[in-house]
């Protein structure tokens, strides 16, 4: 599947839809040494590339896109248990959906080798590669799922740039209490930044509180009637130790907030990071279930980036709706987040919540959820370009490599996918069903098809 690295540089003319705001679009680029160095109109780009290879792309081509919260290496090895060998990508989400209520990813009662790990990460790439994507950021990575990464990269096997987020879990063997995780996250002397534009430590991964739908977002307004407001997993004088250690260490810090009042007192504790916050890519993971907008503006201007999963409402939905009612109906608030300045930073929680990205925009747009005919409340609708912006630069700032990746222009990675169309100028329904005809990571062709 993956192909050779094209000796030489190559120029391609196609429909081009880069997400630099400088030059929008574009009608050739051209690639050298896995890099973008020159984008613009046809006859510039091959004047400035004299002697390359010409081809031409029969679509449109944008930037990979970068998802943001995809759990990859378990998502391998859910395929290697659940998927049958050689299926394709429609298969692969099919049974992704299908198999949405089963608890392990692999054969109880066993455990994977690094092998089948290595394997897993073998079969998963390339069916995210046919959705255009080119890099993803593992929202909570254990220690034997890093030995994977590692192994992965170290066999060259690794074709998604990989963003892994250390989880270490409070009250596991290993990380017993906060004491733990402290001396854990300061025993190599590593921290967010260190790896390599294939394999990089992202931000820690921490949770705030718990599950929307099992009634456990910690909220300012009670759940019912009994005056619940949900579950705090880690009171605030933890995290704030937690926080103010990480921001010394050169640790940024992920946490799962879903629900009001634990965003809320998240972005208090953020904001004794200082610099921190931009510089290690402190992230707001889920955060739309009634934030405020007071701690919206705050987060967005300490430079949180709100990582949101447009598949966690399509699923939610309904069963949100039974639950708080009319309050369920401006849940994941991407237009306030985006309003309040924050970078977006779109995401799925695959491959556990739908994970298409296609499918994803088109949700952010709609506002629709699954088993209900009427959508969400439109007044939280983002557009195509802003969704195309959170799965590009946006995500690619939460992975760190906004100077590298997102955008298709010179000095840039040359990390693009062939679309059978334009995705801002298909009607919004047809999203779903471009096809993604050919993707690349660093020049090299990673995805292919005519279908
Ligand atoms: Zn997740």
């Amino acid at each position: 599947m993956n192909e050779p690295m094209p000796r030489g540089p190559v120029v391609f003319r196609a429909r081009v839809v880069t997400m630099d705001p400088e030059r929008p679009e574009a009608e050739a680029f051209a690639v050298d040494r896995g890099r973008i160095v020159a984008v613009g109109a046809a006859d510039d780009v091959a004047r400035s590339v004299p002697g390359a290879r010409v081809e031409d792309l029969e679509g449109v081509v944008l930037p990979g896109l970068i998802d943001a919260h995809l759990h990859m290496e378990r998502g391998g090895l859910k395929a290697l248990t659940f998927l049958a060998p050689g299926a394709g990508v429609d298969e692969f989400i099919q049974t992704m959906h299908d198999t949405f209520d089963e608890e392990d990813d692999w054969p109880a009662g066993t455990t994977p080798t690094l092998a089948d790990r290595v394997r897993g990460l073998g079969v998963v790439q390339p069916l995210l590669h046919a959705l255009g994507i080119t890099g993803v950021v593992d929202p909570a990575v254990t220690i034997d799922e890093m030995r994977g990464y590692q192994e992965a990269h170290r066999l060259g096997a690794l074709t998604m740039r990989t963003v892994a987020m250390p989880y270490l879990e409070f009250g596991s063997v290993a990380t017993p209490d906060l004491a733990a995780v402290l001396a854990h996250l300061d025993g190599t002397g590593v921290s967010t930044g260190f790896g390599d534009d294939i394999l990089r430590l992202g931000p820690i991964k921490v949770y705030a509180d718990g599950e929307a739908l099992k009634g456990q977002a910690l909220l300012d307004t009670p759940w019912d009637g009994s005056g619940y407001t949900g579950l705090q997993r880690i009171s605030e004088d933890d995290f704030g130790t937690l926080v103010r250690f990480c921001a010394e260490r050169g640790w940024g810090v992920g946490t799962h907030a879903v629900g009001a009042g634990a965003i809320a007192f998240v972005t208090r504790a953020y904001a004794a990071a200082g610099g921190a916050v931009r510089d290690r890519r402190f992230q707001l993971i889920h955060a739309y279930l009634e934030p405020g907008s007071a701690t919206m503006r705050s987060a967005a201007e300490l430079g949180v980036i709100a990582s949101l999963q447009p598949s966690i409402i399509w699923h939610n939905g309904v069963g949100l709706r039974e639950k708080i009612g009319a309050r369920a109906e401006t849940a994941n608030p991407v237009r306030s987040w985006l309003d309040a300045g924050a970078t977006v930073a779109f995401g799925s929680d695959g491959p556990y919540f739908a994970f298409d990205p296609r499918h994803l925009m088109w949700q952010a747009i709609t506002r629709r959820v699954a088993g209900s005919d009427v959508p969400l409340a439109a007044s939280e609708a983002i557009t195509i370009d802003e969704a195309l912006g959170a799965y590009t630069t946006g995500a690619a700032y939460a992975s760190l490599a906004e100077n590298d990746r997102g955008v298709l222009r010179a000095g840039m990675y040359a990390d693009w996918a062939l679309w059978s169309a334009d995705p801002r100028t298909v009607p919004v329904d047809d999203i779903r069903s471009l096809r993604v005809h050919r993707t690349d990571v660093g020049g090299r062709t990673v995805h292919r098809s005519t279908s």
